[in-house]
């Protein structure tokens, strides 16, 4: 996928505008952050899974090189092949190549973020292979063109109605009178669509949710049971997988796996746990003849030992999206490329660079949502901040924005001249706004005012009440 993340304010003011866009977010706001919570509710011991999966990524990202080198020697034991690659380019190159080893001519995909991210599809298509996605949100936004726009929901951002019409124009075999609006018929069009593609396919590509050092198995989660064909039925197998996917052992992977459904969708787990190890062997029905793992860096390892490596830790749930104002009102596209959301935020600046992705950081009303989400506790806020600085040292904001960051931290840091100039400012806006309860227009907020209203300030300000404290304490003193 191209990135377009210098497009981002762009972006976000047509996502602001889009309507139907604004109504499919409502819907992901709605569900899965209440089946997380209902999920988490369930489960009393949450909180201290989340401590033991973070503890087990930090061990692991502390001794990478080893569980990697493990995990290398335990593949090949099971008689795959692992490829080390550096960049997406290597990684293409690799893949396109195993494709034409076999002389491939179609490779079924199951959803993987980093196919996404070295842009595996347009590559395979360009020199004549063509790439089946099977999971079912992929499938509707291939046919369509279109880039995923959730880690996990990469379809999020369509009603039934977009699904129906992309099946109508794509499937010419599709007798017009068919009912095709509810989402199982939708389900069973493209089930129907799919089946031959399966059977047929030379070779089949996933992506990896855990990989563990201990069996040099290749863990897979998803609710359609898609990743399972596409590892069975082709003849050669290709798993593509970024380095810090690698997980010491099936113990410490079973508890990590108890974090990750229940914060993404809300489910205990998944509907499909898979773990493929190698290739078939002599006694197995089913499974491919070739099995062949991408080891991809891509810019992971210079995140490591760097303020930014605990980010490393992700393990792609998409509750911080699923949670997130910011996402919420504008959706995944706008980001620019493959991640989106604050785990977005911080990682493509990771990946790609601050001066191609300055903007994505400040995307963000740091109220910390995301990281009281997160299962692996990943400090996003702290994180988001560190990119700013960056990019304020190296003069990548515009001068507007560095003048008014330079006007805000004069005043931040004189707590009398704040109070000075906020409390007659917030005084006169709770009077001006006090008919309506909130402005359509202010001089210098049309950013914010033009999408939406400005809530009018309303009782006393956060200072005033901490100095008064809670109803029936002691009022603190000056000196305090
Ligand atoms: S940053 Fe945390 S919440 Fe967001 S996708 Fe990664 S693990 Fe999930």
């Amino acid at each position: 996928m191209e990135t377009q993340t210098r497009r981002f304010k762009q972006n976000a003011r047509e996502a602001m505008a889009d309507g139907q866009l604004a109504q499919a977010l409502t819907r992901l706001g709605e569900g899965f952050p209440l089946r997380r919570a209902e999920a988490i509710d369930r489960l009393p011991e949450f909180d201290q899974l989340r401590d033991a999966a973070k503890a087990i990524k930090d061990h692991t990202l502390a001794h990478l090189d080893l569980y990697l080198e493990q995990y290398e020697s335990k593949v090949k034991e099971a008689g795959g092949h692992v490829h080390w690659c550096r960049t997406g380019q290597d990684a293409r190159e690799k893949i396109l190549e195993i494709c034409r080893s076999v002389n491939a001519k179609t490779v079924t995909k199951s959803k993987s973020m980093i196919g996404e991210e070295i842009a595996i599809n347009d590559f395979l298509e360009e020199n004549g292979v063509a790439p089946i996605e099977t999971d079912l949100g992929e499938y509707i936004i291939q046919l369509r063109k279109e880039p995923p726009s959730h880690i996990i929901a990469p379809a999020v951002h369509l009603n039934k109605g977009q699904v129906e019409d992309t099946f109508r124009k794509a499937h010419t075999n599709l007798d017009p009178a068919r009912n095709l609006d509810d989402p199982k018929s939708l389900l069973e069009e493209a089930r129907v669509e799919l089946r031959d593609k399966f059977l047929n396919a030379d070779v089949g590509l996933t992506g990896a949710n855990f990989l563990i050092a201990e069996t040099g198995t290749n863990v897979l989660v998803t609710n359609e049971g898609n990743a399972d064909l596409t590892y069975s039925l082709p003849r050669v197998h290709i798993v593509i997988a970024s380095l810090e996917k690698v997980i010491p052992t099936l113990e410490d992977t079973a508890t990590v796996l108890r974090v990750l459904a229940r914060s993404g969708t809300g489910q205990d787990i998944t509907v499909y746990t898979t773990f493929c190890t190698g290739p078939k062997r002599p006694d197995d029905l089913d499974g491919p003849d070739e099995y062949h793992v991408i080891l991809l860096d891509n810019g992971r390892t210079e995140l490591v030992g760097t303020e930014f490596q605990e980010m490393l830790r992700c393990i792609r749930c998409g509750s911080c999206l699923n949670h997130c104002p910011v996402y919420h009102a504008i959706g995944g596209h706008a980001y620019g490329w493959v991640y989106s959301g604050p785990m977005g935020a911080v990682l493509i600046p990771g990946l790609i660079g601050i001066h191609e992705a300055g903007d994505l950081p400040n995307a963000s009303t740091l109220c910390g949502k995301c990281e009281t989400v997160c299962p692996m506790r990943i400090p996003l806020p702290k994180m988001l901040r560190a990119w700013r600085e960056r990019q304020y040292q190296r003069k990548g904001n515009s001068a507007a924005a560095r003048w008014a960051l330079g006007l805000w931290a004069a005043l931040a840091k004189r707590p009398k001249l704040y109070r000075a100039v906020t409390g007659p400012l917030m005084t006169a806006l709770a009077i001006l706004g006090r008919k309506r309860g909130r402005f359509k227009w202010l001089p210098l907020a049309g950013g914010w005012t033009g999408p939406r209203d400005l809530p009018a300030p309303q009782g006393d300000s956060f200072i005033a009440q901490y100095h008064k404290g809670p109803v029936g304490a002691v009022v603190r003193s000056k000196g305090q």
